[in-house]
């Protein structure tokens, strides 16, 4: 089928497009109703019926292949390699239901999950679908304050957590924190479920509040847990993310509607059947890890593969040999992992055998070009951007191979996905903006199967937050973007992030792209700094691919490029060469933060900073003054 008739008629047809896509997972109860909108925004997608997540990701899938591998969790941290059967992962995460329920944990309760990329820590998530539990998994990366902030919100029952994650060789005790959280916390939950690694031998335990998995394990072993048939609409999960405000929005999600978008996403968008093996890098703490690591693969019968460790270790050929090795059908990373090996040695890209290997997806940021080019070079394969946001848990920008194979234009991440009604609206007028015009990105309600239904205990949240920028109700995406002749959109970065230089506004993403068209460039971030004259100028940090490359040319040139490309009014004010660029975790650069400390202001959060020395380099760069100006 072409790809234009197959998202036509998901938006002209909405009802008979998705009842014929809940026919991919198991149904306890069919559905009553495909779609019920009678209180827009809000909608209910499969009313009445009656469905699991983990029946449709493990149960189901024990007739067929209950000796394939379902998952396979790496970790070059531990040096250890486990390959789990969905036989395996049945017993597994019916023993961990069994010890959920044996802590009083049952349907409807909210359990949240500090664990790092471990096995547990999807039996947990599992094991919490089974039985009707609404899991909350909070990055590993957070601190305890955070931590604290969630568990106030979500107000669970029980907390999983691990002794410890590791990083580069070294374990980061969660137990402190977690502690420190639980102390923090005005409701903290009355028992902390330990997963013991041996990381962080004799951490502290609580008497009374903690107890300890491998026991409970050993108890439960064997235990069958009956499937909770949970309605359509009834929450699976909350996942936080930041919003405007200092308090984070738990995004919820639904059981049918989530399960029957991330089915036609695994063989629509990411080529996926049954039998074939998916690798995500990403961390089952954020949205691509609850999609792609666990849920979405597993759904469709594949080999899910979980990695704890860095890019770069033992050797910067570490993911290619996962993909050679367990035959990799499509891979999922983000341009920032692309972009850390993007500083190695090319010849990493070519020492393993990728024959099996069709796709390499990324997401979750800009791909800039050069980035998209390097890695298409390097591996020879089809790579694939797809943009989306925690609140909608799947594409709604990609390429669909699965159903037409279009052409990909590197800078954007394609056309939209089934069941998404995209327009670029002028910000101004509030109408939509003509082709090559730049606007907000806004869906036009209902929001597809699998996006968020709500914000948890929040509704009015929800509405403000997504709803209340335009008139008639539309779902503002807060990113800017352009839509060209061909349909195709280019994400120019987030409403929050424009810079207004002498009333002309700029996406600071596309300095960024034209600062790292410089063939010295590794990475750029690009801000907007307070000018007296101007209101902004543009400011740029950028690394170096080379470490002591000679760093005033270069942002000579950087500046060069950027007036050539896109004229004087977007030339940088000042250029910056930095050895890193601060950035959470995820690898999102903390863009406030950088703002700010150029401003001379207090960067904020930085809950979430990957790497403190990047913020050293920053400040010390900016006492220094700037290598081009
Ligand atoms: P998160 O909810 O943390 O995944 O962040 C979502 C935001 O990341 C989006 O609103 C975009 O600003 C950005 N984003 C995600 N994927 C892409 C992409 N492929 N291209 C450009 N921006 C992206």
């Amino acid at each position: 089928m072409r790809y234009e008739e197959f998202h036509r008629r998901s938006i002209e047809q909405p009802e008979a497009f998705w009842a014929e896509q809940a026919r991919a997972i198991d149904w306890h109860r069919p559905p009553e109703r495909i779609l019920v909108y009678d209180d827009p925004p809000f909608r209910r997608w499969f009313a009445g019926g009656e469905t699991n997540l983990c029946h449709n990701a493990v149960d189901r899938h024990l007739e067929a292949r209950a000796d394939q591998l379902a998952l396979v969790a790496i970790s070059t941290e531990t040096g250890t390699t486990r390959e789990i059967s969905y036989r395996e992962l049945h017993r597994e995460v019916n023993t961990f239901a069994a010890v959920l329920r044996a802590l009083d944990v049952g349907r409807g309760d909210r359990v949240v999950i500090y664990m790092p990329n471990i096995a547990e820590a999807v039996f947990a998530m599992l094991a919490c679908a089974r039985i009707g539990a609404v899991h909350s998994v909070v990055f590993g990366g957070f601190a305890a304050h955070n931590l604290a902030l969630r568990i106030d919100d979500a107000r669970p029952k029980l907390l999983i957590a691990a002794d410890a994650g590791s990083r580069g060789g070294k374990a980061i005790p969660y137990k402190p924190l977690v502690d420190a959280a639980c102390a923090e916390a005005g409701t903290p939950p009355p028992h902390v479920l330990m997963v013991d690694r041996g990381l962080d031998p004799g951490y502290a335990r609580v008497e009374g509040r903690d107890v300890d998995y491998a026991a409970l394990r050993e108890r439960h072993a064997g235990e069958q847990v009956d499937v909770a048939w949970l309605e359509s609409n009834e929450p699976s999960y909350l996942l936080y993310t930041s919003g405007t405000t200092g308090k984070p929005k738990g995004v919820q999600r639904d059981v049918g509607g989530y399960a029957v978008a991330l089915a036609l996403s695994m063989w629509a968008i990411y080529d996926v059947r049954a039998g074939q093996a998916m690798f995500s890098t990403s961390d089952v703490g954020w949205a691509v890890g609850h999609s792609y690591n666990v849920y979405g693969p597993l759904i469709a019968g594949a080999t899910s593969i979980l990695y704890e460790g860095l890019p770069t270790a033992p050797d910067p050929g570490i993911w290619w040999r996962i993909c050679e090795r367990y035959g990799v059908h499509t891979m999922f990373s983000s341009p920032t992992g692309i972009r850390v090996l993007k500083k190695q040695d090319p010849a990493w890209l070519k020492k393993h055998d990728l024959s099996a290997l069709r796709y390499l997806f990324l997401a979750g940021e800009p791909l800039d070009e050069p980035t998209a080019h390097w890695i298409t070079e390097g591996i020879g394969k089809t790579v694939i951007d797809n943009y989306w946001q925690t609140e909608t848990g799947w594409p709604v920008l990609a390429l669909m191979p699965g159903v037409e194979m279009k052409p990909v234009k590197f800078g954007s991440p394609g056309l939209p996905m089934p069941g998404y009604d995209l327009r670029v609206i002028d910000e101004a007028t509030g109408e939509e903006a003509a082709p090559n015009r730049k606007g907000v990105l806004v869906i036009e309600p209902p929001l597809p199967p699998g996006c968020m239904t709500t914000v948890w205990n929040d509704d009015a949240r929800f509405l403000r937050s997504y709803f209340s920028h335009f008139k008639p109700l539309v779902y503002s995406s807060l990113d800017w973007a352009i839509r060209d002749d061909d349909g195709y959109t280019f994400i120019l970065g987030r409403t929050d992030d424009v810079i207004n230089v002498a009333g002309h506004r700029l996406g600071t993403r596309e300095i960024e792209e034209s600062v790292s068209s410089h063939p010295d460039v590794a990475e750029a971030a690009v801000i907007g700094v307070r000018d007296e004259l101007k209101g902004q100028v543009p400011v740029v940090f950028a690394t170096l691919r080379q470490a002591g490359g000679e760093a005033a040319t270069a942002a000579r040139e950087m500046r060069e490029c950027v007036s050539r490309q896109l004229g004087a009014v977007a030339r940088p004010a000042r250029v910056y060469v930095v050895g890193a660029l601060p950035k959470t975790r995820s690898g999102k650069l903390l863009r406030r933060s950088l703002q700010a400390l150029a401003e001379q202001r207090d960067p904020g959060d930085l809950s979430t900073l990957d790497d403190p020395n990047a913020l050293e380099e920053v400040r010390r760069a900016l006492a220094r003054g700037a290598d081009a100006e």
